[in-house]
């Protein structure tokens, strides 16, 4: 079957790695690079993040450091819209405000330049992959606190079973073009 027959999840599994026990034991990564190796395979993703966001009536697309530096840019640029980074802690040089949130050990730092977002816009946040969602949550209230509006969240991945989903059912509504079951 070519990669054009077959249905865009198919397509994602198909190519993306799944590396056990990395960062640490018992975590299954999943690893997009080599969906990043196939400039056509790429361009399909692209597409069906496209086709989600258009009819959305988006003011900006928001990419989370660091995969969501990957289809982000493409996806605003295809658009015709900002793109807009939230980065780890120490990273953007103007003025910033930032998020603390919780990771399983410790917590962690997300900031967004000032400038970056205007009162009313309309945002879609994106990343590489939906675990727990704690880092989209930390995303949004980002954006919110600039006076942003979410449209919703897009992601190439979604880890089903750590149910994200719903946890960010009340920022905005969540699309993910491929479900993982463990
Ligand atoms: P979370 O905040 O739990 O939703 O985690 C999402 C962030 O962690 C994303 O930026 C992902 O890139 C990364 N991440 C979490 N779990 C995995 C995994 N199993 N494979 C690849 N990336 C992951």
């Amino acid at each position: 079957m070519s990669s054009q027959s077959i249905d865009i999840e198919t397509l994602v599994k198909a190519n993306v790695r799944e590396v056990a026990d990395f960062p640490k034991a018992g975590i299954s990564f999943k690893d997009i690079t080599p969906l990043l190796l196939d400039a056509k395979v790429s361009q399909q993703i692209l597409t069906a993040l496209i086709e989600h966001a258009r009819p959305l009536n988006l003011s900006a697309i928001v990419g989370i450091d660091s995969r969501g530096f990957l289809f982000g840019p493409s996806l605003a640029r295809a658009l015709g819209l900002p793109f807009v980074l939230i980065r780890k802690k120490g990273k953007l040089p103007a003025d910033t405000i930032q998020v603390d949130y919780d990771l399983e050990y410790g917590t962690a730092c997300l900031e967004i330049h000032k400038d970056a977002i205007k009162a009313g816009d309309r945002v879609l946040i994106h990343d590489d992959l939906l675990a727990t969602g704690g880092t989209a949550i930390a995303s949004a209230q980002l954006v919110q606190q600039l006076g942003g509006e979410i449209a919703g969240f897009a992601f190439v991945i979604e880890l089903a079973f750590l149910q994200g989903r719903q946890s960010l059912r009340q920022y905005g509504s969540c699309f993910s073009l491929a479900d993982y079951q463990s």
